[in-house]
């Protein structure tokens, strides 16, 4: 039986702590309470908002004219295993965190790199999410998803998803058609470690571990990620607010005659030049802006230093894509979802 709420401020379910009131407001714990959900909205017709742990989000500080439905549907089984691998299907609105302690203390792997980051299994597809050179679609078997509109459930394959850098089908084509319900991650019984991004391999080195283990990896993920990211609970943020940008091999030429110092990563279609560089090299690193800052360790995050709004992060991110517009020639391009 759902308990539809009114008027309930989202700022509580947002790690940016910013948002205004929902108008209509429901958790759920079960496919049935979804579906009891879509139902009501659709007969009192209202929009839907999902949310998951509220970690990918500006909520504007209006609010939310509809029904803001918070995913907390539970659970993580062993649904198959081979030889090499074992399946694990998660509800979506399970911890990450919670998967990948599931994934640590029985050995699964592939999913290491992918530690600490917050939010729920149902959101990772959303923006395939990616850290230390893994990214969702490297251990995705496959999900299933409700379709707003028929209320049926529909499996998804790998390339239905249509994963790519911080992009899926969910946040494109399908943006606002599906609530995903359950993901399947397909991890190695046999390690096949990834530690050549960022200074994992140091971090190993420098405890003079040789040959890790799982538990010695995902440590040292969480302490690489620690040093350099804000703790939410201490500065409220919402991680990346934008991508790294890729530019052309000409473009790329020209930027690197002008700034010889420029970090760079090859990719298949041409280079990608690290967005916190380029934030950093206007100078906003650090620098505070009433209550807003780009976060003095990584300029990528904005940081709510205190009673920030939602139009002060706006204010604050425009002002860095101008400049970074107007010096670099490059647009930068928003991870986050900014919730109307
Ligand atoms: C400190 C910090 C570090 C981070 N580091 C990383 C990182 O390294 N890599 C990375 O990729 N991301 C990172 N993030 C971003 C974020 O954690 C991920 O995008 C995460 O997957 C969001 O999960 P969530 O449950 O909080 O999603 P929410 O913020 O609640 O939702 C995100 C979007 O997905 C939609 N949505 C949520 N659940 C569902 C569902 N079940 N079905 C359909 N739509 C849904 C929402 O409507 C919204 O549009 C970081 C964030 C923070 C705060």
């Amino acid at each position: 039986m759902i308990n539809i709420q009114k008027k309930i401020k989202l700022d509580q379910y947002t790690t940016f702590k910013i948002g205004g009131e929902a108008n209509f407001f429901v958790a759920i714990s079960s496919l049935e309470e979804l579906m009891e959900s879509l139902a009501w909205a659709k007969k009192n017709k209202q929009a839907i908002l999902f949310l998951g742990g509220g970690s990918n989000v500006l909520i504007n500080d209006k609010g939310f004219r509809g029904l803001v439905i918070k995913n907390e549907i539970k659970g993580i089984k062993k649904v198959k295993e081979t030889d090499s691998s074992v399946y694990l299907r998660a509800l979506s609105g399970e911890w990450w965190s919670a998967l990948i302690n599931y994934t640590t203390a029985n050995n699964y792997y592939g999913a290491e790199n992918l530690s600490l980051i917050p939010g729920t299994v149902g959101a990772a597809p959303m923006q395939n999410i990616g850290a230390y050179g893994v990214e969702l679609k490297d251990i995705f078997a496959e999900l299933e998803a409700v379709e707003i509109k028929t209320r049926k459930l529909k499996k998804f394959k790998l390339a239905d998803c249509q994963f790519a850098y911080r992009q899926s089908i969910f946040k494109n084509k399908l943006k606002n058609k599906y609530f995903i319900y359950s993901v399947t991650l397909k991890l190695s019984k046999t390690p096949k470690f990834k530690l050549d991004y960022g200074d994992i391999k140091q971090i190993l080195e420098s405890k003079k571990i040789v040959k890790p283990n799982i538990r010695e990896v995902v440590n040292a993920i969480i302490e690489t990620r620690s040093n350099k990211l804000p703790n939410v609970a201490l500065l409220p943020n919402a991680g990346s607010f934008w991508q790294n940008p890729e530019i052309s091999g000409a473009q790329f030429k020209k930027l690197q005659k002008k700034f010889p110092d420029v970090k760079f990563f090859k990719t298949e279609e041409g280079f990608k030049i690290p967005a916190a560089w380029l934030i950093e090299h206007c100078g906003f690193k650090g620098k505070i802006f009433g209550s807003v800052s780009a976060y003095e360790k990584q300029p990528l995050v904005l940081v709510n230093l205190g009673g920030a709004r939602a139009k002060d992060v706006t204010a604050l991110a425009q002002k860095i894509e101008g400049a970074v517009w107007k010096n670099f020639g490059i647009k930068l391009v928003r991870e986050i979802n900014y919730i109307k």
